[in-house]
């Protein structure tokens, strides 16, 4: 199975001989190719994304874990 890192690390090479990305997108891909345990916080990094879209999710769990709540729909008569 392919991540998004090993098929653009696969392809980057190629991909530059007939486009022209800007110095900060070069700087980003690599950083993403590089990227290991450690995070390299890059924009378009998915295994970054995936650590902080984990973690963002599990803060709002823990933050709403205390409160006890009951979801109530009111409804008014058509008139
Ligand atoms: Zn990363």
């Amino acid at each position: 199975m392919y991540s998004v890192r090993q098929i653009i690390k696969e392809n980057w090479k190629s991909y530059l001989k007939t486009h022209s990305p800007t110095a900060h997108q070069k700087e980003e891909i690599q950083k993403m190719i590089d990227c290991s345990k450690n995070s390299c916080n890059s924009r378009i990094c998915s295994s970054c994304g995936k650590r902080y879209a984990d973690d963002w999710a599990n803060n709002l769990v823990n933050a709403y874990a205390r409160f006890h709540a009951r979801h109530v729909v009111l409804t008014t008569p058509s008139f």
